[in-house]
């Protein structure tokens, strides 16, 4: 087993040392920022190496995430006292630090978790955008969150989801029919083939859902979205019907 003196001995402990001050800090109400003081270079150069990989440092900067979520943690090195102990030191060293020149410390956050924050700031202004737009409206009612990852929808389902394909009130929007009305007479919009239509009443019986107005929880059953897809098909045959 290593003496304390030994310096990797020194480093694990530090970052021990600092792992119980941020652990501890989470138990603080009031505070607002808090400055933790080490001699410990090494310790600190660990932490701010975004290589370094070990289970100990790994566990102290998750630990520095959960303290600076709640409020600011700012960590310094100061210079090492020798010929202090227990509590005697930690005053001077205390002391030191408000007096002479600490440095104040920054890890760096590893590539990966670089990377996580800019897809997380990424998509937080997109959702921004995407709620406030004036465009896309009947796609946000079926996709209100937006996402990195791409859902792949048969065109069909694309048509209902945005809107843009083969229904009366689509044609009629750009002069390509002389009116927005399905054959029973309503708005031949996506709402209206979901909804009431009576011509697709024998495939909206089958679809499962309380409230056929929540598009985001109509299209998230797959057996939901095979029934919009026939009603789409449906509305695609009844095309040449369509008053010109
Ligand atoms: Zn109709």
């Amino acid at each position: 087993m290593r003496r304390l003196e030994d310096h990797a001995s020194v480093y694990q402990a530090e970052l021990v040392a600092i792992h119980m001050a941020l652990t501890w800090s989470l138990s603080l109400k009031e505070v607002k920022s808090i400055n933790l003081y080490s001699d410990s270079r090494s310790a600190l150069e660990a932490l701010s190496d975004p290589s370094n990989t070990s289970e100990l440092v790994l566990e102290v900067k998750r630990m520095h995430e959960l303290a600076t979520a709640r409020r600011s943690v700012f960590l310094h090195w100061v210079k090492a006292h020798v010929g202090y102990l227990g509590n005697e030191l930690a005053d001077e060293s205390a002391k030191e630090a408000t007096k002479l020149g600490d440095v104040g410390w920054a890890w760096k956050k590893p590539r990966s978790r670089i990377s996580k924050d800019l897809k997380d700031v990424t998509v937080d202004m997109w959702q921004t955008r995407w709620t406030s737009s004036t465009k896309g409206r009947l796609t946000a009612r079926f996709m209100p969150e937006v996402r990195l990852t791409t859902r792949l929808y048969c065109p069909t389902i694309t048509q209902v989801l945005t809107g843009h394909g083969r229904f009366p009130a689509y044609f009629h929007r750009f002069g390509l029919a002389a009116n927005a009305l399905c054959q029973c007479g309503e708005i031949g919009d996506v709402w209206h083939y979901l909804s009431n239509c009576p011509t697709t009443e024998c495939m909206r019986k089958n679809i499962r859902t309380n409230d056929l107005s929540d598009f985001k929880v109509l299209i998230s059953d797959p057996r939901n979205v095979y029934w919009i897809q026939q009603i789409s098909r449906h509305v695609n045959d009844i095309i040449p019907t369509i008053p010109q």
